[in-house]
Parts: C-alpha cells; sequence; structure tokens
C-alpha cells in the first residue's frame, strides 16, 4: 500500500507508491486493452457502484488498481472511449457531476478529499477514456490550507469579486483568476458561499462549455481538473480550477515555484469573454 512521507526541509508530501509504475499506458503499451470500455469491466477491480442503462452502465466506480494513496477511486465518466466533458449530453453531464459529488460525499469523514481530472497525456492522463479520480487523505494539503484563509467567511476573496467573472450563469461564475497560473487558467465556482461542492444541473453545462471552448478556440489539447472545497472543520468557498497544460514545468518553476504565462491576460479575458457566453447559451 502507498505511503505518505513529507520531507523536513521542504515540507512536501511524496506518496511512496512503486505500484503506480505497472500501470498501462495507451498509445505506449503494444496490445493495450482499455479497461474502462464495456465488456472489459473484468480488468478493474470490483465496482463501488454504478449508473446502469439496461443491461450496460453510463458511469461507473471502480478502486484504482494502481493507487497514490490507500483511498484512490476512478470514476469512468462514459463507456465512450473517446468521449470527453465538451460532448458528453447535457443529461449524462448532471449524472455524472451527481456521481462526483456522491463519491466525495462518502469520504466526509476524512480530512481531505480531493476529485481531479486528467486529460492528454501532456497532463497526466496514462488512459484517454474519460476518467476523474478521487483521493481521500489524512492530512490536508498546504495549498488548500492557503486557499482557506482566503476564502473564509466575511473575507471570503471569491465572494469579494476575484479575479474577472467573465460570466454568470445558473448561479454560478466563471472567474479568471486575478493572476494565472497556467496559461488560460479558468476557475468555476457558485455565486454563494459554499464550501461543500454540491453542483446544481447548470454546472454541468457550464463546465462542458468552458473545456469546449479551451480546446476549441484556444488550441488546448491537454488539461487537468482540479476541484477544491472545504477540508474536514473549515470553511471554504468552492471552485473547480480549470488547468490547461500548454508546456511541462521545467527548471525555473522547479526551483523558484514561480510560474511563466506566455500571452498578456487582458488579451485572454477578452477573448475568452467574448466566446463563452454564446457557447453556453448555444449548447444543447
Ligand atoms: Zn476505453
Ligand atoms: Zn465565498
Ligand atoms: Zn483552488
Amino acid at each position: 500500500m502507498p505511503e505518505l512521507k513529507r520531507d523536513p526541509i521542504r515540507g512536501i508530501w511524496v506518496s511512496v507508491a512503486p505500484a503506480r509504475k505497472g500501470r498501462p499506458h495507451e498509445g505506449r503499451d503494444r496490445g493495450f486493452v482499455c479497461p474502462f470500455c464495456p465488456g472489459n469491466e473484468a480488468l478493474t477491480p470490483p465496482e463501488i457502484e454504478r449508473v446502469a442503462e439496461g443491461e450496460g452502465w453510463r458511469v461507473r466506480v471502480v478502486p484504482n488498481k494502481y493507487p497514490i494513496l490507500p483511498t484512490h477511486e476512478v470514476i469512468i465518466d462514459s463507456p465512450e472511449h473517446n468521449a470527453d466533458l465538451n460532448t458528453l449530453t447535457e443529461g449524462h453531464l448532471n449524472l455524472l457531476v451527481e456521481v462526483w459529488s456522491r463519491r466525495i460525499k462518502a469520504h466526509r469523514d476524512r480530512k481531505y478529499v480531493l476529485l481531479f481530472r486528467n486529460y492528454g497525456h501532456g497532463a497526466g492522463a496514462s488512459i484517454v477514456h474519460p476518467h476523474t479520480q478521487l483521493v481521500a487523505m489524512d492530512v490536508v494539503p498546504e495549498v488548500v490550507l492557503k486557499e482557506a484563509s482566503a476564502l473564509t467567511g466575511e473575507g471570503c476573496l471569491l465572494c469579494g469579486g476575484y479575479g474577472v467573472r467573465v460570466l454568470e450563469y445558473g448561479g454560478y461564475a466563471v472567474t479568471v483568476p486575478e493572476v494565472q497560473t497556467l496559461p488560460y487558467e479558468v476557475w468555476i465556482h457558485p455565486l454563494r458561499h459554499e464550501r461543500e461542492f454540491n453542483p446544481q444541473p447548470p454546472f454541468g453545462r457550464l463546465l462542458a462549455s468552458v473545456v469546449g471552448v479551451l480546446k476549441g478556440e484556444f488550441g488546448v489539447r491537454d488539461y487537468n481538473l482540479v476541484l477544491h472545497q472545504a477540508p474536514k472543520g473549515y470553511d471554504y468557498h468552492w471552485h473547480l480550477e480549470v488547468l490547461p497544460r500548454m508546456g511541462r514545468f521545467a527548471g525555473f518553476e522547479l526551483g523558484t515555484g514561480m510560474r511563466v504565462i506566455h500571452y498578456p491576460p487582458q488579451e485572454f479575458v477578452g477573448r475568452f469573454a467574448g466566446i463563452i457566453a454564446t457557447y453556453v447559451k448555444g449548447r444543447t
């Protein structure tokens, strides 16, 4: 089983998980068989839950066969191997985000639950088939603690109009952070101060639209999603970070923890804001 260790000089938590090196890699392994495609269910560990459709399924949840930490689940977003959020139907999206939320709540007793999604090899996905992952842990990540102090109570920055709010739609906002830390970074969050991820239907549509616009208009091929919500016992304003991966981190980023953006942020805001509203409304 993987084990968490913390380096005393840098304070960085590291999961020591040697079994991960055995995981399958689509596009690299010869004779790769997708464990997430219908018909190959026996290739995953026994199912935690499924949203059934006739004999088949629309969404499946299974333990990760190669866990980063002992509680590591994989949510197989769709039976379709080449789907992505922006190609799923509205009904499917709503159902999917409901599963995400239900799985997070199932681990409410843990200190922190991270839901994340890797799409594309450049974002660390080893399998193309669309899937989302959840890791529950007994420490609160540093970045979440930092955010918690800025997203608490009366002084909550997200409530106070942080960044550029490019769209408000059905109780949610699409916000470009005050300082983007990755190219084309965008957040989606509720307008109201909510500590726990509790998505209502327009959320799925917004998410699919943001992904669709970034892929269609900005040339994004790989991206991560990171859901930040309240650690146990903390206040928070939950938000989903959409993190395009246009390049790798190199020596400067590793040596300083700083980041580099290759365009003027106001240019992105202008262009993105001009497209996203029409895209959301036009999505069927
Ligand atoms: Zn597949
Ligand atoms: Zn707030
Ligand atoms: Zn965050």
